[in-house]
C-alpha cells in the first residue's frame, strides 16, 4: 500500500491508521483541508476487498468533503474514515468505542459523523470516549436526512427558475429515482409545491408508499432514467450519468441527492452539449452538513433549515457563471469551492488584488 504516491492523495494533512485487536477495529481517518476549520466527515463502515481500496475511498471522499463545506460556505474543513468490516456483522459497541479513541487523538481536528453503513447509535457508542461526533441525537441535531432532502428541493426550484422559466413547480414532472431517506423526503416537498411525480425504487413498498400517499406514477427502476419529464432528481446511486444512460434522457434539468452522479467529469460536459442543465451533487446534498455545522449549546433547527435553503442561491450562481464562461456545471462548483479555500489560505494576496 502507498499514500504518498497514491494517485488519490492530493496532500492531505493527516492520514492515520488504527487498529484495535480486542474488538477487531481497522480504521483509517484521512483530513484532507483544515483551511477553513475542522474537518469534517461521515464514517463509513464497509467490506472492502483489500486496504488499499479503503484507503483510496477515505482520500477521496475526504477531499471531496474540503470542497463541499466550502461551497456551502461553511467554515469547516474536509475529512473521512472509514472502518473495514462488515457492517451486518462486525459491529459491536465496544468497536465504535474504540472507533471513538482514534478520533478523540485528533483533539478535534477531526469531527466524525454517520454515513453508509454506520447509524447514529453507532455514533453515540463513540461520543462516549470522544465529544468529538456530530449528528447525534442527544444534543445534536439527528438525522441530516431531512435537512438533505430540504436542500435538494430548493435546488430543484433554483434549476427549474433557472432553466424552465417558472416560478413554482406546479404542474412540472420530476422523476426520482430511490426513495429512500432522501428521495421520499424531496417526493414529499415536491408533492406540496404541486409536481407530479414518477417515481422508481428496488423496494416494492416504498414506491407503493409514493403512490398512495403522493399520487406518484410508478416505473421500474430500468425506465426510470428515460422518462419524458421536465427534471430528473437521481436520489439512490452514484455514476448514473454515463455513456449508456445520457443519450436517452429525456430531460432539461437533472437535480438530485444521489453523491458522485456523473460515471466521469467528462460525462458533466457531454450534458452541456445536450443541453440538459446538471446541478452538481455537492451543491445541492449539502443540506446534511449543514444542519450540522449549527450544532452546539445555542442550536436551533429553523435557523439551521433557513439557511439550507440558500442552497437555491449556491446553485443559481453556479448555474449564471457557468453560462457565462460556457463551462461545466460540476467544473464551476470546485472552482467556486478552491477560490475560497486559496482566499482563506493567502488572504494578504486576496485583499491586494481585490
Ligand atoms: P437510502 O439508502 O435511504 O436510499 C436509497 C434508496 O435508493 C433506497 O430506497 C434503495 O432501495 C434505492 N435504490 C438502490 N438502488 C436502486 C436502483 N437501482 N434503482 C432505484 N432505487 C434504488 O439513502 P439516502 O440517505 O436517501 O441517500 C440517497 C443518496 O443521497 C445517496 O447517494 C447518498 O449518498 C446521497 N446523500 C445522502 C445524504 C443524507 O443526508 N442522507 C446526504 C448527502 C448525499
Amino acid at each position: 500500500m502507498t499514500v504518498f504516491s497514491s494517485n488519490d492523495f492530493d496532500d492531505h494533512e493527516t492520514v492515520l491508521f488504527f487498529r484495535d485487536p480486542e474488538t477487531g477495529l481497522k480504521a483509517i481517518i484521512a483530513i484532507h483541508d483544515t483551511t477553513l476549520g475542522p474537518a469534517l466527515g461521515g464514517t463509513r463502515m464497509w467490506n472492502y476487498a483489500n486496504e488499499d481500496e479503503a484507503l483510496t475511498d477515505v482520500l477521496r471522499l475526504s477531499r471531496g468533503m474540503t470542497y463541499k463545506s466550502a461551497l456551502a460556505g461553511l467554515n469547516l474543513g474536509g475529512g473521512k474514515s472509514v472502518i473495514i468490516g462488515n457492517s451486518r456483522t462486525d459491529k459491536s459497541e465496544a468497536l465504535f468505542e474504540a472507533f471513538g479513541r482514534a478520533v478523540d487523538r485528533l483533539n478535534g481536528s477531526y469531527i466524525a459523523a454517520e454515513d453508509v453503513g454506520t447509524s447514529v447509535p453507532d455514533l453515540e457508542s463513540a461520543r462516549r470516549t470522544t465529544p468529538h461526533i456530530a449528528g447525534i441525537s442527544e444534543g445534536g441535531a439527528g438525522d441530516p436526512s431531512p435537512a438533505t432532502a430540504w436542500g435538494v428541493y430548493n435546488g430543484v426550484l433554483a434549476a427549474a427558475r433557472y432553466r424552465l422559466n417558472v416560478e413554482t413547480l406546479s404542474g412540472l414532472t420530476v422523476a426520482v429515482q430511490g426513495l429512500g431517506n432522501v428521495g421520499y423526503g424531496l417526493c414529499q416537498h415536491l408533492s406540496e409545491a404541486g409536481a407530479k411525480l414518477i417515481v422508481t425504487d428496488i423496494y416494492d413498498k416504498s414506491v407503493e408508499k409514493a403512490v398512495q400517499e403522493l399520487g406518484a406514477t410508478a416505473v421500474t427502476p430500468d425506465q426510470i432514467l428515460s422518462q419524458d419529464v421536465d427534471i430528473l432528481a437521481p436520489c439512490a446511486l452514484g455514476a448514473v450519468l454515463n455513456d449508456i444512460t445520457i443519450p436517452d434522457l429525456k430531460t432539461n434539468v437533472i437535480a438530485g441527492a444521489a453523491n458522485n452522479q456523473l460515471a466521469e467529469e467528462r460525462h458533466g460536459q457531454v450534458l452541456m452539449d445536450r443541453n440538459i442543465l446538471y446541478a452538481p451533487d455537492y451543491a445541492i446534498n449539502a443540506g446534511g452538513i449543514i444542519l450540522i455545522s449549527h450544532e452546539g449549546p445555542n442550536f436551533n433547527r429553523s435557523t439551521a433549515m433557513n439557511e439550507v435553503a440558500h442552497i437555491h442561491d449556491t446553485v443559481t450562481k453556479i448555474f449564471q457563471r457557468a453560462s457565462m464562461e460556457n463551462r461545466p456545471t460540476q467544473e464551476i462548483a470546485d472552482q467556486i469551492a478552491f477560490e475560497r479555500i486559496t482566499a482563506a489560505k493567502n488572504p494578504d494576496k486576496i485583499t491586494k488584488t481585490g
